[in-house]
């Protein structure tokens, strides 16, 4: 396992599901962190005083809605102030609106696209500076398995675009020593997908496996693609 001592990883929609697993990956390999989380503060701070207490790494909570552009700059701002940069970064956080095309509303497809893709952009945009004057740098995106569900036009068509957004920004970075990646994982057991779980359900008996990811899993996968570069 690498040793991120000394690393500021930045994951938004850290407070629970698969952000809260890879929070906890990067502290047990060392790094400091910086959770951003839209609006549950008590479980986004016990996670930072779990991650103080058994890894002895610094770790502060963010309330910040990824979609507002302002917003996430101030929030880059303080937490260079507080932790001095940021290495890694994890676009993380996502929500689902799901709906019947035929009856979608626009508000609906647009927030989903606010959150899940422009999230992302808001977050490199403003974590590239302090990328381009180190060198060095990992972002990694959370997208989604790329099937298209029935009732999830918006959220499909965001996480296209989010592997989109992920392949151009990493030509545009990697000459200058920062990564960027996708991880793009099927049904994983979160408060997202609870409302599938013990249904007699057709997505479910598609996957290979017979049972969801663990959000863990998907951790492990987002720390294996931090420490690329030159
Ligand atoms: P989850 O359990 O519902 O957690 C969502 C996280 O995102 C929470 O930390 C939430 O913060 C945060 N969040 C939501 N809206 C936000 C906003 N506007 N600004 C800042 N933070 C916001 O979801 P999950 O299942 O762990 O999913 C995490 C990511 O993995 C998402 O991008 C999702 O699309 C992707 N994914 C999930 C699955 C799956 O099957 N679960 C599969 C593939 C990909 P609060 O706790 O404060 O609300």
């Amino acid at each position: 396992m690498r040793d991120f001592t000394g690393k500021v990883a930045l994951v938004t929609g850290g407070s629970r599901g698969i952000g809260a697993a890879v929070v906890k990956q990067f502290a047990s390999q060392g790094a400091d962190v910086a959770v951003v989380y839209a609006g549950n503060q008590e479980l986004a701070e016990a996670l930072c005083a779990q991650c103080a207490a058994d890894y002895g790494v610094k770790a502060i909570a963010y309330r910040c809605d990824v979609a507002d552009f302002a917003a996430v700059k101030d929030t880059v701002n303080q937490v260079k102030k507080d932790f001095g940069s940021v290495d890694i970064l994890v676009n993380n956080a996502g929500i689902t609106q799901d709906g019947l095309l035929a009856m979608m509303k626009q508000e609906a497809f647009d927030r989903v696209l606010d959150v899940d893709l422009k999230g992302a952009f808001h977050f490199i945009r403003h974590c590239t500076g302090l990328f381009l004057r180190k060198k060095a740098g990992a972002i990694i995106n959370v997208a989604s398995g790329l099937i298209g569900n029935a009732g999830q036009a918006n959220y499909s068509a965001a996480k296209a675009g989010l592997i989109g957004l992920t392949k151009a920004v990493a030509k545009e970075l990697a000459p200058k020593g920062i990564t960027c990646n996708a991880v793009a994982p099927g049904f994983v057991a979160t408060d997202m997908t609870k409302d599938l779980e013990g249904q007699d359900n057709v997505l479910l008996a598609a996957i290979p496996l017979g049972r969801m990811g663990q959000p863990e899993e998907v951790a492990g996968a987002g720390a294996f693609l931090a420490p690329m570069g030159r």
